[in-house]
């Protein structure tokens, strides 16, 4: 694997679609969480089963089931080109399992980018949230499809909006993420890994922004 570099920010913070972008700039591949989970559920698999409350409620899925998921993703052979992961880690007992693995493998954490933003501005954007079959995010007032109802990236129009994506799972996932996953920016902090970017600019500017830290560090 080339750059490791994580996404941190809250619920609507702007990862999945930065990463998307990332994607497209510098050819890396993006490692959701959250989609891995999303597709566990829909599969109805043993772990899908067990997290599907959880997510539901705003809580954080196990660190057991996620890691397995996870492990599994990081055998495949697109993660050489080097990864993006989004929503990975968000507890201090994921982040230490992730060194473990890239340790055995002779890797580290190239850069974890914290997205900087306001809490109140959170709830918003995830409301407003709607998603594309191909992944193309989008936002009823911030991001709209050029031609309304129909996807820039691949002219579809299944369109959807997540069931846990509402005020008040929001806040709950809010929580989780000041409780659990905030103080791993202190732990990238103390291993001179972490950039902070402010994230409450439009797309286009935070894109640039992260592009020069990408660049920099995989120089
Ligand atoms: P996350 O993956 O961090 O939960 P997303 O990338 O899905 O966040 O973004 C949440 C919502 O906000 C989406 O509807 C997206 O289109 C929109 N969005 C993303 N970045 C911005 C931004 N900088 N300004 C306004 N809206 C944004
Ligand atoms: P968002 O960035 O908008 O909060 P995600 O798609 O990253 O959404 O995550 C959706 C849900 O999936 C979370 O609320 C949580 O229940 C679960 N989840 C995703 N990634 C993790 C993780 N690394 N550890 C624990 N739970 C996770
Ligand atoms: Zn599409």
């Amino acid at each position: 694997m080339a750059e490791v570099l994580i996404l941190l920010g809250p619920p609507g913070a702007g990862k999945g679609t930065q990463a998307r972008m990332l994607e497209e700039d510098f050819g890396l591949i993006q490692l959701s969480t959250g989609d891995m989970l999303r597709a566990a559920v829909a599969s109805g698999s043993e772990a899908g089963q067990q997290a599907k409350a959880v997510m539901s409620a705003g809580g954080l899925v196990s660190d057991e089931i996620v890691l397995a998921i996870l492990r599994d993703r990081l055998a495949g052979p697109d993660v050489a080109k080097g990864i993006i992961l989004d929503g990975f880690p968000r507890t201090q007992a994921q982040a230490a399992a992730l060194d473990g693995l890239l340790a055995a493998t002779g890797q580290r954490v190239t850069a974890a980018i914290s997205l900087e933003v306001d809490d109140e501005a959170m709830v918003g954007r995830v409301s407003g949230r709607f998603t594309c079959a191909c992944g193309e995010g989008y936002h009823d007032e911030f991001k709209r499809p050029a031609v309304a109802g129909v996807c820039d990236k691949c002219g579809g129009s299944d369109f959807k909006r997540r069931a846990d994506d509402n005020a008040v799972t929001v806040r709950e996932r809010l929580k989780a993420y000041h409780a659990q996953t905030a103080p791993l920016i202190a732990y990238y902090e103390d291993k001179g890994v972490l950039e902070r970017i402010d994230a409450m600019g439009d797309i286009a500017a935070i894109r640039r922004a992260l592009g020069a830290i990408v660049a920099g560090v995989s120089a």
